[in-house]
Formats: C-alpha cells, sequence, structure tokens
C-alpha cells in the first residue's frame, strides 16, 4: 500500500526544488560563447548578486559547488602558514577550516556547540588574545545547514571590530542567500561565499565569491592565489576570462531565470516567506516534541535559522523508518542528518523555492509517519502549523 504516485517533495537542505520555469531555461542549444549578448549575461549576473550580497564590492562566479567557493575565497586573500580562526557551530565552518588545512593554512577551531550559535564575545575574547595580530581571517557559516543554527552576522562583525583586530571577516552564506537578511558591507563583510543550489533555486555546479575593497587589497600580497580561482585574472577585460574558459552556459542561463523570479517577488518577501515557513515548522516540532522523543536540535528559538529544521530523536528511536516511510510511502523526501548528528534525526528543508502547500504537506506526511510508526509525539503538529500560519498571512 503507498501513497506516493505524484509530485515528489525534495525537503532536503540543499539541492533544493527548481522551478519549472529555471529548468525550461536550460533547454536551449548551446550559443557561441562570443556571441554579443553573453556578455551583458555575464554583466548582468555579477551586478545581481551584489544585489543579493547587498555590497558595493566585486562578485566572481565560479564553476564548482560550495566546496569550490569555499577554496576560491581562501585562495584569493591568504598565504601558506596563515593562521586563519574557524567559529565552529556545525558541520560547515569547519569543513570551510579543513579546506584550509590543506591548503597550507593554520587552521584554529574555536570550539562551539552544535546545538547553539557562535557567542560573538568569545570571539572578541580570543582576538584580544592574539596581540601580534596572528590571526588573519576569522571564518563562519552564517545559517549551518547541519545543525540548523543561524549565526549573528552583524553581532559577530561588531565583535571582530570592537577589538580592533586587522583579521578578515569571511562568512559562508551558501544556505542563507536568499533565504535570510544578509547585509555584507554594512555587517562589515571582507568576503562572502555562495553557490546556487539552495537558496538561490537553481542547479549544483555554479557557487560565489564577492569580496570587499580590503579583501581585493590583502589579495595583492596572498601567496596561495592559484590560475583558475584568481580574482585578477577573472577581472580581464576578455569576457572569456570571467570563467576561466568556457562559460557554462546553460547553469548562467538557469541563474539568470531564478534570480528574475527572486527579484520579481523581491529579496524582502522571499526572505519573509522563509521566515515564516520556518515559523510553521518550527510550530509543528514544538508541539511533536511534548512526549520528549522528537527535539529540536537548536534550543534558542532565536538561533534557528529560516532555511532548515533539524529535528533530534530520543537515543533508541532511529529516524530511518520515518525517512523511509515518508519516501517510500509517500512521496517525501526528509533530508538525514549528517556530521556529528549523523543517525540522530531529520532535517526539514523549506529553503529556496518551497510555499505552504509543500511545506504543509511535509509535515503533515511526517506526522502520518510518526503516527504509523508509533514514535511518541505530541498530536495536532499539522494543525499547529496551519493555525501559525493563518494567524501570519493574513488576507
Ligand atoms: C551546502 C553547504 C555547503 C557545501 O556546498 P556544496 O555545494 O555541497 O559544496 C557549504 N556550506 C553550507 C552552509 C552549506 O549549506
Amino acid at each position: 500500500m503507498s501513497v506516493r504516485t505524484g509530485r515528489e517533495f525534495l525537503s532536503i537542505p540543499g539541492p533544493t526544488n527548481i522551478p519549472d520555469s529555471v529548468l525550461s531555461a536550460m533547454h536551449q542549444p548551446a550559443i557561441d560563447i562570443y556571441e554579443k549578448d553573453f556578455p551583458p549575461l555575464t554583466d548582468s549576473l555579477l551586478t545581481d548578486l551584489k544585489r543579493l550580497f547587498k555590497t558595493a564590492g566585486k562578485t566572481f562566479i565560479y564553476i564548482a559547488n560550495g566546496h569550490g567557493a569555499w577554496e576560491a575565497a581562501l585562495s584569493n586573500v591568504l598565504s601558506r602558514g596563515d593562521k586563519v580562526l574557524v567559529l565552529e557551530s556545525g558541520q560547515f565552518a569547519n569543513g570551510w577550516g579543513a579546506t584550509g588545512g590543506t591548503l597550507g593554512l593554520d587552521v584554529e577551531i574555536l570550539p562551539g556547540s552544535w546545538r547553539e550559535a557562535v557567542k560573538p564575545d568569545a570571539v572578541a575574547e580570543r582576538l584580544k588574545q592574539d596581540t601580534r595580530h596572528e590571526i588573519k581571517a576569522i571564518l563562519m557559516v552564517q545559517v549551518d545547514t547541519a545543525s540548523s543554527v543561524v549565526n549573528d552576522v552583524e553581532a559577530v562583525g561588531k565583535a571582530i571590530r570592537s577589538t580592533g583586530h586587522p583579521a578578515l571577516f569571511m562568512v559562508d552564506t551558501i544556505a542563507s542567500l536568499g533565504t535570510m537578511e544578509f547585509s555584507m558591507d554594512d555587517w562589515g563583510v571582507d568576503v562572502a561565499v555562495a553557490a546556487a543550489q539552495k537558496g538561490l533555486m537553481s542547479p549544483p555546479g555554479l557557487s560565489f565569491n564577492a569580496a570587499s575593497p580590503r579583501a581585493m587589497e590583502l589579495h595583492q600580497k596572498a601567496n596561495l592565489r592559484t590560475a583558475y580561482w584568481d580574482w585578477t585574472a577573472r577581472m580581464g577585460k576578455v569576457h572569456y576570462q570571467k570563467y576561466a574558459g568556457t562559460p557554462p552556459e546553460h547553469l548562467l542561463f538557469a541563474l539568470r531565470q531564478s534570480m528574475n523570479l527572486l527579484f520579481e517577488e523581491t529579496l524582502e518577501a522571499a526572505i519573509h516567506r522563509h521566515s515564516l515557513l520556518a515559523g510553521a515548522t518550527a510550530a509543528a516540532v514544538s508541539k511533536w516534541s511534548e512526549p520528549g522523543v522528537l527535539q529540536f536540535n537548536i534550543t534558542n528559538a532565536e538561533e534557528r535559522a529560516s532555511a532548515v529544521t533539524t529535528v533530534l530523536f530520543e537515543k533508541g528511536y532511529s529516524p530511518d523508518p520515518l525517512r523511509e516511510y515518508c519516501d517510500k510511502k509517500c512521496g517525501v523526501v526528509v533530508g538525514i542528518t549528517i556530521g556529528a548528528l549523523e543517525g540522530q534525526g531529520i532535517r526539514i528543508a523549506h529553503m529556496g523555492y518551497a510555499n505552504a502547500p509543500m511545506v504543509l504537506g511535509t509535515l503533515s506526511v511526517i506526522e502520518m509517519g510518526l503516527k504509523a510508526l508509533n514514535i511518541p509525539h505530541g498530536a495536532g503538529g499539522t494543525q499547529a502549523a496551519i493555525e501559525y500560519l493563518a494567524s501570519n498571512v493574513l488576507p
């Protein structure tokens, strides 16, 4: 018995759902890369990335996933042996740091919890001890997609500046760009990193860097620079240089269309939509958590990201049968937990091209699975989500 046939709901935190119009935008023949329409397409994307990052700095497009953009960012501003301080709050800042380690950076992790946001005071404290300014860059993730925490980029930026420490502030916005507010210049971020396949609703394969004037200045003396990632080479006059070779035409067509969708909705409205969908999910998870078998990974509601919600299961309850039930019986694909949380819960994504029926459908199916599998949970989670949305989305 199954009620699976129908549109599958992909509710994992990346890659996310790709709108039909974005898929269609790719369905066209390859074009001459020297065609005159092509450079303006690139220019429009580079300019619109600035709108998304909220920066007057420089933007760059890479044919790479997020890991590539991480490496690009580090290699453009740092030199072998430089110390970087990684602000732990889950999987991804540490992963970025590990990339730095293989490049020859001296990586120090400021230990944090997978269940709460980075503490700005702890960052300031560590920087004050670094009187010789050995730390050259600070790496933080805005939304950690593993823990589902959101870090306060603005507050951490302020804490860094309050110490007068000159380290570059580098932020991974891969899961937050287009899903939560980010303001690169206002928040004092020197380098920002993003990718196409999370909030930006595009296929995986493109990722981005944004660089402040200070980052561009330090770029001049960075010795980790390589031909492919190099910002200066990519700023060359010839269009071909923007991609260090053949442009990823179809991915660029897709990105143009997804950015059009985002700007039509408006960035502010998209961010608000994400907070509503996250609020609905939180209402359901709060209910389900009542008997104590399920719980939020991020205990402080203010530190929960709008892009994804990580839910932990009490020991003795495996999340696998629930995920399998949702997928095999109902056509809803819920995320696994990863890293230190592997095997301990599920991740419910509400990121990118997602609306109320998709999230309510996902929540309903999870609740159906909890019931069918006799996993103790508070009844009425989906109802709570409906009530939350009904009182926040007014006629
Ligand atoms: C997905 C993700 C990454 C990794 O991106 P890939 O495209 O898989 O390399 C890095 N950081 C964050 C916050 C992410 O969500």
